[in-house]
């Protein structure tokens, strides 16, 4: 999985945004962060129309920041 790279502080985040929360700045470098160690999860059985009748949802740490992942 890839996170965004602050150019200026390094601070990192999962979802691409306008600016930095760190530092404002608007410069960000894709990076590959390998993949995310998870530290909770839960499985949905009731989900929206157009998804499976069940799937894992997943919170893991991501390189320096936190990431929400579906299991495939
Ligand atoms: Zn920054």
């Amino acid at each position: 999985m890839n996170v965004y790279r602050c150019e200026t502080c390094g601070n990192e985040i999962f979802e691409r945004r306008a600016v930095c929360p760190g530092c404002l700045d608007e410069r960000f470098v894709e990076v590959e962060s390998g993949e995310p160690e998870p530290f909770v999860s839960s499985m949905l059985t009731v989900t929206p129309a157009g998804f499976e009748d069940s799937y894992e949802l997943i919170i893991g740490t991501l390189g320096k920041t936190k990431a929400i992942y579906r299991r495939v």
